[in-house]
């Protein structure tokens, strides 16, 4: 496994994992724009403060977006 227990900017071991909510722009199939919001995981540094994004981040991005997209193709896209 990716080893990500380490803070990337001061590399202290005194993180903790938070959640954020957070707002993506994406693009369907068909060229539209959508914002996605979602919960997102994130890490956080409490020596340095930082916040930074780390693989479930990534992960609850696509499957964020994923989600979205399989709402937004309703039967009525051949009208
Ligand atoms: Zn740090």
């Amino acid at each position: 496994m990716h080893d990500e227990n380490h803070c990337p900017k001061c590399g202290s071991s005194d993180i903790v994992p938070r959640t954020v909510n957070d707002r993506l722009r994406a693009a369907d199939p068909r060229g539209q724009t959508f914002e996605v919001e979602l919960q997102l995981p994130v890490w956080s540094c409490r020596a340095c403060k930082l916040c930074w994004q780390g693989q479930e981040a990534l992960a609850a991005k696509e499957a964020a977006y994923q989600n979205a997209l399989a709402k937004r193709s309703p039967a009525r896209t051949a009208a």
